[in-house]
């Protein structure tokens, strides 16, 4: 274990993570120079068209360290920035020992950056801070803006100035000295605290659907080995199965030669030969041969917790035929996605379909897409909404869909969230539109160096509109923004339904604020 190093790379969308992890393929030789390609581990063709990562991408790269007698292992995971994925990186931290916190020279400290320092500090994970893209800093005279963006990050991290790498994930620079700096500070695997038991213990955190070799589940074996062919128990899912392939992602699948095995600090995969998506879990944890004086169910290690969702969205086949082929797409998808919520719909319209819960709208819309392309399924779907509480003389109820609203309510109670904008101060004033429009209140305003955080309460409703798209376009690509849900609180909305040809088409009501804009 002293030999290893798992390690992820954070930071706010496109700060240079993925291009970094690039840098770090390089000088490891993990991938030939032939088939590199920038993004190299952004695999999924959506990824590389909308220049975003959706999904976590391990890989195990060899490296030896200067001084270093022995070459080391390197677990390196790459995480999405945008917040909608913010689950695929909680998963990820989970796995490892260490993140570097990567930021962008040009952008400074951002909404993500914080959120996911936040949560890395949470999983108690060793924190490298580094600047990045400095390449962009050298032929104008920009050393005193570096210079303040270090000192931000430095601060932010609690460490000193000097601590704070600065590198080019673009051009290089000063990269070989911070994966040096990581392996150094960063710790080795340790085992569990608890007493051992000497069984094989792996937790799942991630999965996909292999159509040759069945499900397929990403692990971090948190005690000791688990060799092929050995008897499996998924526990949570009182499954038992066999490993049919062990191996390591490099980063594409590469099974282990003959008489190795994953052990404890290890991250690779377990070919499960299961093909029912119901029976494999994310957060689940594998045992291998348990010890006989103990109750297998406590040998579980501490899974996930479970996402909220917090926009809803129902899916149903363009073709009626293509039920069957949606209801199977989704379990597979969700196999890779566990932030997916699925429940069976029905719309007197549209058919049989399934209501899906989403982390937000950019999810939402990765979801249809994902389904389309690596599915083959073309759905029709309805307006993202939230989960509304329902106040009538019978008691409550909680609605998703405006048609579902009983004609005898009294009030309609709606969840808000508690968002946090950061943006360069010169920007504060252009956010007055916003205010307005998607109904925020109790704004306060604080300002820290040169930026300003705004806070403020507000309805998820009018988040996952076009919230996002508004920010960026009034502070022009500058301010960024987190959230967190607080509570429900009553609405002043009403329904708005609509007719065609003087016919009511409940599918295309809507809720409204009743003051209008
Ligand atoms: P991610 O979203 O954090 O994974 O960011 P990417 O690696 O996808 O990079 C986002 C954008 O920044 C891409 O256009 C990269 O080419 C660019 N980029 C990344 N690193 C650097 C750098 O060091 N210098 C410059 N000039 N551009 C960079
Ligand atoms: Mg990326």
């Amino acid at each position: 274990m002293e030999e290893i190093r798992n390690f992820v790379i954070i930071a706010h969308v496109d700060h240079g993570k993925s291009t970094l992890a690039d840098r770090f393929l390089e000088i490891t030789n993990t991938v030939p120079e032939r088939r590199m390609k920038p993004q190299y581990l952004d695999q999924l063709e959506l990824e590389r068209e909308r220049g975003i990562t959706i999904k976590m991408a391990p890989v195990r790269m060899t490296y030896k360290p200067p001084n270093a007698k022995k070459p080391f292992i390197l677990n390196l995971i790459d995480t999405p920035g945008h917040s909608d994925f913010a689950y695929e990186v909680s998963r990820a931290l989970t796995a490892v020992e260490g993140a570097i916190l990567l930021v962008d020279a040009t952008q400074g400290i951002q909404a993500q950056t914080i959120a996911n320092l936040n949560a890395a500090r949470r999983t108690g994970l060793t924190i490298i801070g580094a600047i990045n893209k400095v390449d962009l800093f050298e032929n104008v005279n920009f050393t005193e803006r570096l210079d303040k963006i270090v000192g931000e990050v430095a601060e932010l991290l609690g460490v000193s100035p000097n601590d704070i790498f600065k590198i080019s994930g673009k051009t290089g620079k000063g990269v070989k000295e911070l994966l040096d700096g990581a392996v150094a500070q960063i710790p080795p695997p340790r085992a569990l605290t608890e007493e051992s038991t000497n069984a094989g213990r792996a937790l799942i955190f991630d999965s996909f659907y292999d159509d040759h070799r069945g499900i397929i589940a990403s692990v971090r074996v948190f005690e000791g080995e688990i060799h092929l062919h050995d008897e499996l128990h998924l526990l949570a899912t009182e499954t038992q199965t066999r490993a049919k392939e062990l191996g390591h992602f490099l980063p594409q699948l590469t099974p282990l030669t003959s008489g190795c095995t994953l052990s404890i600090g290890d991250i690779g995969y377990i070919a499960t030969g299961v093909r029912d998506p119901e029976k494999v879990k994310i957060g689940d944890s594998v045992i291998a041969h348990p010890p006989v004086n103990r109750d297998i169910k406590s040998l579980a290690l501490a899974g996930y917790e479970e996402p909220q969702p917090t926009a809803f969205v129902s899916f149903y086949p363009e073709e009626g035929d293509d039920y069957e082929l949606l209801t199977r797409s989704l379990a597979r998808l969700r196999l890779n996605d566990a932030a997916l919520s699925i429940e069976p719909d029905q719309n007197e319209l549209l058919g049989r379909g399934f209501k899906v819960g989403f982390l937000g709208r950019l999810h939402f819309e990765i979801t249809g897409e994902r389904l389309k392309r690596e599915f083959g399924v073309e759905t029709v779907n309805t307006f993202p909404s939230v989960r509304y509480r329902i106040k009538t003389k019978r008691g409550w109820q909680t609605i998703i869909k405006p048609e579902d609203l009983p004609n005898d309510y009294e009030e309609i109670w709606e969840p808000t969230v508690r968002v946090s904008i950061l943006l360069p101060h010169a920007y504060v004033d252009s956010m007055f539109p916003l205010f307005r429009k998607f109904s925020m209140r109790d704004i306060n305003t604080a300002i820290r160096h040169d930026h300003a955080e705004i806070i403020a309460l507000m309805p998820l409703a009018e988040l996952i509109s076009d919230f996002d798209d508004q920010l960026k376009s009034l502070s022009q690509g500058y301010a960024s923004f987190s959230y967190e849900l607080t509570d429900y609180t009553k609405a002043d909305i009403v329904k708005v339904d609509i007719f065609v040809s003087h016919r009511l088409i409940p599918g295309l009501s809507r809720f409204f604020p009743k003051d209008g804009y």
